[in-house]
């Protein structure tokens, strides 16, 4: 559906500065994925790192006519407004987007599932498209499209043909649900559960579930757990007046009785009784998150009056939600980027995006392989029209078609250069051209019957099965956990991507970092940074250890050093003024009590006189690092190293005019030492999930992963590994996994001195490890070769192992070798 813009100028209550005609497709708030410039409107939000104004002048270049935008930025834009643009003046961006969202719902009286709670909205999501959509057509949030900003995104692609709307609310702090209310109206609520995620924001469990309840405002019906006693009460205060389904496995009087769940080992069968009806169904997953997403789909499909047998029929064919975009080492220097979530032209617009960000790296072509995208609504012709536009407008170099009707549209892509087109995904399997992709990005796009994962298996590089797997959707929550701690939002952040990351891989940890606006990075020495540049990185990067030999390097690639004493600084300002440098930034750094390095308080009258006498170099900041930010037992010290970098960093800023900025806090300092984060603070382990001063996990980042290679029974009086070091004392189940202290896993962890979970149980370590391989107990383990073994992850935290080795969390992560292939995915 498209708007006129007068509409849109009227509905949200701008003011107009200019008159180009324009209808209006398409809504943006991310200037990286545009794609159809005419018929899009620009939203220039502002958050607390951002101001979507900058972007402004860029999607001018690039075709975009038509912008919301503050006064504020108005008045900075003044003077590039023309005829030809339309920009639309209000007070509040967010509050335009939001409220054109909620008057594109109004036109629609269609059943609209809003579905909110801590776990599990996107599979129930999703499982209810798999089971209703054969009979409806239905819209639906993409991926986890549930925010302020993801939810009327999602709203407005509500178009004439929908039947059914299901959408996600997702809410990180009290008062946020009324919006995500008024844009999504739902007529059917479903509450998954309420867990402690984003806690931090709430007061109590009760107040957030009170909150995520408002979402159900105006329902006809309400589905939750009704064996949820915290739930049940929370929906009685909150007197909604809607109809219940509430489902219960212990009391027959709820409306929805489940009488009985069996497991077997692939599947689980659920017996139940609606309105006095007995009947059951099977799922194909034995966990209880599965299940208990099943059951609030169970209720909706029955309030939806799907037959039983049609519930049972489908139930038993749910396919997994796979919630990542995953991206692999290829074979021939490919990147494979799989996406498996699911096919439709919003997901494909999504994907194209990633694909892009990612093929910006050095000499990546971009190839897409697409199958036919299926039960869309839309007829061929339109459908495949709508992608070519897509593919071309992202400038795709290859696209390799799959299936009758993508390849009876082959004209439509007469504008790429190179295109393929198979009948089948046995067809491009049987010729040569998978063989001949060579340096691309791959991204691998396929509906469900066309089993694409042959293609990924025939893509991926296999070396070495053990690999550390990075979430780079947790690391960005890592991120913003300590954002929220900063006292002022302009403080700065500093990511610290030294030691490769901290083991998490510098390129796409700082790929990711620049993307979500670090104000700067900062690796240990120059050839880190100089790596980072030729992959691509813009962001500003400082070198906290710069050799003299490596001057060039910085100033080529802009990486700014630190400074820490005056045999440096020299050498510096020499090496610049030799190139004609004039201004080059470097960051101050003062010795407060660490003894390592940096100039001390007393040196700074000698050091504001060389600064002074030259122009080669000017500070941009300056810093010192805590010993103890951690522990109580040095909160004295600490705050005297407070009070000495407060003194040195002001006699260095009187002596200049321009503003020095002042960072000493390190994650745990920024935790217990808010007072001073002063213009920027540096975060390091926090990043990467690990709280410093409890040792206890934010969000974790890092799992560390292998496959049993193979499992012996061995008798009760034999032994295990080098120098017969693993005794038995029963006869056991010995399983070997290729993961030795080569890869990083720590010789003294053998010896039943710790262990790795095989199938969520614990498996100690067996005898002495090896290089490459260790053996490890799996007697009372259900498991089999090929089975994965979780040497530290989401519930084996690195922290034991740290403690094991009575070390720190940071030598542990930093230990796994360069020959473990990482792997990347993003929520
Ligand atoms: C490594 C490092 C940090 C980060 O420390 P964390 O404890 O990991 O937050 C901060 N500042 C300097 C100078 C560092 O070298």
């Amino acid at each position: 559906m498209s708007y006129p813009i007068e509409s849109i100028t009227q509905c949200i209550g701008a003011r107009r500065i200019g008159s180009r005609e324009a209808a209006i497709d398409w809504l943006l708030t991310d200037s990286r994925s545009l794609s159809f410039p005419e018929e899009t409107l620009f939203f220039a939000l502002t958050t607390k790192r951002n101001t979507g104004a900058r972007y402004i002048p860029e999607l001018c270049a690039r075709g975009v006519a038509n912008f919301v935008l503050s006064e504020d930025d108005y008045k900075k834009l003044k003077e590039k407004s023309s005829p030809e643009l339309n920009f639309l003046v209000v007070r509040d961006p967010l509050k335009a987007l939001q409220k054109l969202a909620e008057l594109h719902r109004e036109k629609f009286r269609i059943p609209v599932i809003g579905i909110t709670g801590s776990n599990g909205k996107t599979i129930v999501k999703e499982w209810l498209h798999q089971l209703l959509s054969p009979d409806r057509f239905i819209v639906r949030s993409p991926r986890s499209y549930n925010s302020q900003v993801g939810v009327p995104l999602s709203v407005w692609q509500l178009g004439e043909e929908a039947e059914l709307g299901i959408f996600e609310a997702g809410i990180s702090e009290m008062g946020e649900m009324s919006a995500l209310q008024r844009m999504i109206k739902p007529t059917i609520g479903i509450l998954t559960n309420i867990g402690g995620a984003h806690q931090e924001n709430f007061f109590s469990l009760q107040e957030k579930c009170m909150e995520k309840l408002s979402l159900f405002k105006n329902c006809d019906v309400i589905i939750y757990d009704g064996d949820n006693e915290l739930i049940s009460n929370c929906v009685l205060k909150s007197m909604l007046g809607a109809r219940e389904i509430a489902w219960s496995r212990t009391d027959i009087e709820r409306p929805l009785y489940i009488s009985k769940v069996t497991k077997a080992e692939d599947h689980t069968t659920v017996a139940y009784r609606y309105l006095d009806m007995d009947n059951s169904f099977q799922i194909p997953f034995v966990d209880d998150a599965s299940i208990e997403n099943a059951l609030n789909c169970l209720a909706a499909c029955l309030y939806l009056m799907t037959p039983a047998e049609q519930i049972t029929e489908r139930m038993a064919r749910l396919e997994p939600v796979a919630m990542r975009l995953e991206v692999k080492e290829g074979k021939n220097a490919c990147v494979l980027i799989n996406d498996s979530y699911n096919s439709d032209l919003v997901s494909l617009d999504i994907a194209l995006d990633f694909l892009v960000r990612r093929s910006e790296k050095k000499g990546l072509k971009r190839t897409l392989i697409l199958s036919d995208i299926l039960e869309t609504g839309q007829s061929t012709a339109t459908l495949y029209r709508r992608v070519a536009q897509l593919v071309q407008s992202r400038g795709i170099d290859k696209l390799i078609g799959v299936g009758a009707e993508i390849s009876s549209c082959e004209a439509r892509f007469e504008g790429l250069s190179e295109r393929y087109f198979f009948p089948s995904t046995e067809a491009l399997l049987a010729s040569d051209l998978l063989k001949r992709l060579h340096s691309e990005a791959i991204l691998l796009k396929g509906s469900r019957v066309f089993n694409f994962d042959l293609l990924s298996e025939a893509l991926e590089l296999k070396v070495h099965e053990t690999i550390l797997e990075v979430n780079l959707g947790a690391m960005i929550a890592n991120l913003n956990h300590y954002r929220s701690m900063l006292r002022r939002p302009e403080t700065k952040v500093v990511c610290m991507v030294k030691a490769a990351a901290y083991g998490a891989g510098s390129y796409e940890i700082a790929k990711t970092l620049q993307e979500h606006h670090a104000d700067y990075l900062a690796v240990a020495v120059a050839d880190e940074g100089s790596e980072l540049r030729k992959a691509g990185i813009t962001a500003s990067i400082i070198i906290m250890n710069p050799e003299t030999t490596s001057f060039k390097t910085l100033f080529d690639y802009k990486l700014e050093p630190e400074v820490y004493n005056f045999h440096l600084l020299d050498a510096l300002i020499k090496a610049a003024e030799k190139e004609g440098i004039t201004n080059f930034p470097i960051h101050v750094k003062l010795d407060t009590g660490m003894h390592r390095l940096g100039f001390t308080v007393d040196e700074i009258p000698q050091l504001v006189r060389r600064l002074k006498n030259q122009n080669a170099v000017i500070p941009r900041s300056v810093f010192s690092h805590f010993v103890g930010s951690d522990d109580s037992r040095f909160d004295a010290f600490t705050r005297r190293q407070i009070e000495l970098f407060e003194q040195g960093a002001q006699e260095l800023q009187s002596a200049f005019a321009h503003k020095i900025l002042r960072h000493i806090c390190n994650t745990a300092g920024i935790e217990r030492f808010p007072g001073a984060q002063f213009d920027m603070v540096r975060l390091g382990i926090g990043l990467y999930g690990v709280n410093p001063i409890d040792n206890s996990i934010i969000h974790n980042v890092s799992t560390l992963k292998t496959t049993i290679l193979q499992i012996r029974d061995v008798s009760g009086e034999d032994t295990v590994g080098y120098s017969r070091m693993g005794h038995l004392e029963r006869p056991s189940r010995i399983a070997a996994i290729p993961i030795g202290y080569a890869d990083g896993l720590n010789r003294r962890l053998g010896r039943g001195n710790a262990y790795c979970l095989v199938n969520g149980s614990k498996a100690p370590y067996v005898g002495n490890i090896c290089m490459d391989v260790c053996m490890i107990d799996v007697t009372d383990i259900d498991c089999r070769e090929g089975d994965k073994a979780i040497i530290f992850g989401d519930d084996l935290p690195i922290t034991v192992l740290s403690d094991k080795l009575e070390t720190i969390p940071y030598e542990v992560l930093t230990s796994v070798s360069a020959r473990v292939k990482r792997v990347y995915y993003q929520d």
